[in-house]
């Protein structure tokens, strides 16, 4: 922190109500920063410290003075020091009994050690209440005023007395805490500032995958395909014909991918006839991701939209329709208007424009601000029910797009397929399992076995012979 940071936000304090005193270990980076916040909350602070003396760095109202003494001047300790330093504290037991230490660490890997930081702290000072907090918060976070970053505090310990009084002081510095429970949860609050975006990275990588797949395999049927057989040079397509294939067949791979494992988990609870095995980890991870999955999708999806709307204006499109007037007019020729076409084609938008709309509905719903407004059965019709009405949309909208091409010669190129036939498969198989699922002689079964129900269970046996007897 620097010092300029200390001076351009003079403290007042005589302007503020002074709340309690609060002692914090550290002189360090953290430490200096949740002084200065404190302070400008109306906390007194003093600090404690291996070399107690006043420094620029510092934030002028606070006291600097040793461990020991600075332990003797508040029953709430903040330890601002890494854990690797926490040993100087057993030398300070008598001091700290019956204290609340508030453990501020983290660490550089994921479990690192076998007990959390808190918990080691605990083991080292027994007679004082352990509490965590303030972990995700960077020193950063603190002294930019605005505080961009979140404002949530994960707060964990055994002592309830001991951690209210530490939300209280959460509260009054305008960060909003959240109960994570006993110390137990220590470990999961320590892992969190280690973690770069867990859910995303299997939808993130997934996403780019079927990207560059679907971009390579219209690369080769509709640029290097033309080229080897008409020496026609089709590169222009790159930018937005390409694009603007691989995007809709990526958000509709994506969609089907959110339901697939919910139709995967229901085969296998049929199968095994209970719901109290385990699934495979990869099934349990992916189900966890298919919100994530689900708004990459709707972000493709927008992209195709943005794209399609663009097509009119396309020099390419501009020019075939000019050449074909042309032509016509030339060889006094006239098309004749085609219901069926313009059927096909007027479907093929409107089952684009509602799958679109409800998919930009299902996004909206899974924010955390709506989704908290709606209870869990109104959650599971719109993410359930609306997200298979637009999965049915949107597959609809490819078959329609498809509609006659499906049976035209050129649907192959060097035996490939178009790219949407691929993307037809993964959204078709779900809907066709879904279906079946769906039957009543098979739904009734997996409510059962959903509600508790086990097929090879003592219970469920004699529950059976005793209804045979009857
Ligand atoms: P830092 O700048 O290195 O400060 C650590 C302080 O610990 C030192 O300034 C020192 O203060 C004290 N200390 C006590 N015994 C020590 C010893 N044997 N060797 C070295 N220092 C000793 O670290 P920091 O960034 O402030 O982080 C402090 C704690 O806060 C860490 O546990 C960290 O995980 C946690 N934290 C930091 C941030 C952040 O953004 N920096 C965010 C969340 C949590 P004295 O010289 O006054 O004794």
């Amino acid at each position: 922190m620097e010092k300029t940071r200390t001076d351009a936000f003079p403290i007042t304090m005589d302007s503020l109500e002074r709340k309690e005193t609060i002692c914090i270990f550290g002189t360090g980076d953290f430490g200096r920063s949740l002084g200065f916040k404190m302070l400008q909350c109306g906390y007194s602070i003093v600090f404690g410290s291996r070399t107690p003396r006043m420094s620029s760095l510092l934030p002028n109202g606070a006291d600097v003075l040793s461990y020991s003494e600075a332990a003797q001047k508040s029953d709430i300790i903040i330890i601002t020091v890494h854990r690797e330093h926490y040993n100087f504290l057993t030398e300070l037991t008598e001091v700290l009994h019956g204290k609340i230490l508030v453990d501020v660490s983290n660490n550089r890997k994921v479990n690192q050690y076998p007990e959390s930081n808190a918990e080691y702290l605990a083991q080292l000072v027994p007679g004082a209440h352990v509490v965590k907090a303030f972990n995700t918060i960077s020193a950063w976070a603190l002294q930019s005023g605005a505080l961009d970053a979140s404002r949530q505090v994960f707060v964990c310990g055994n002592d309830r007395k001991a951690k209210q009084r530490v939300m209280d002081i959460v509260r009054g510095l305008g960060l909003t805490p959240l109960d994570k429970g006993s110390l137990m949860a220590a470990s999961e609050i320590e892992n969190y500032p280690l973690q770069l975006f867990p859910m995303w990275r299997f939808p993130f990588y997934l996403s780019a995958a079927l990207c560059i797949f679907f971009f390579l395999y219209c690369v080769i049927r509709d640029v290097i395909y033309p080229y080897v057989n008409k020496n026609e040079d089709s590169t222009f397509r790159l930018a937005i014909s390409i694009p603007n294939r691989v995007f809709p067949i990526t958000a509709l791979t994506l969609l089907a991918l959110v339901y697939l494992p919910g139709v995967i988990a229901a085969i296998l609870q049929l199968y095994r006839g209970t719901k109290y095995r385990r699934f495979p980890d990869w099934l349990d991870h992916w189900m966890l991701c298919r919100k994530q999955l689900g708004l990459m999708a709707l972000g493709f999806a927008c992209l195709h939209v943005l794209y399609a709307l663009v097509i009119p204006i396309r020099f390419y499109v501009r020019w075939r329709i000019r050449n074909l007037t042309v032509t016509q007019a030339i060889l006094k020729k006239e098309d004749p208007f085609s219901t069926s076409s313009a059927w096909l084609s007027d479907s093929y938008v409107a089952l684009g424009i509602l799958g679109f709309f409800l998919f930009v509905l299902l996004g909206i719903t899974s924010l955390p601000s709506v989704s908290n407004t709606v209870n869990w059965r109104e959650f599971r019709f719109i993410q359930s029910k609306l997200g298979y009405l637009t999965l049915i949309l949107c597959t609809a909208h490819t078959l329609v797009y498809g509609g006659k091409r499906f049976l035209s010669p050129s649907i192959l190129r060097w035996y490939l397929p178009a790219a949407y036939i691929l993307a037809l498969i993964i959204p078709c198989t779900v809907l066709v399992i879904k279906f079946i699922l769906i039957m009543p002689c098979i739904d009734k079964t997996l409510t059962r076995i959903r509600q508790g129900w086990e097929r090879n269970s003592k219970h469920s046996k004699s529950a059976l012979n005793a209804k045979s007897d009857i």
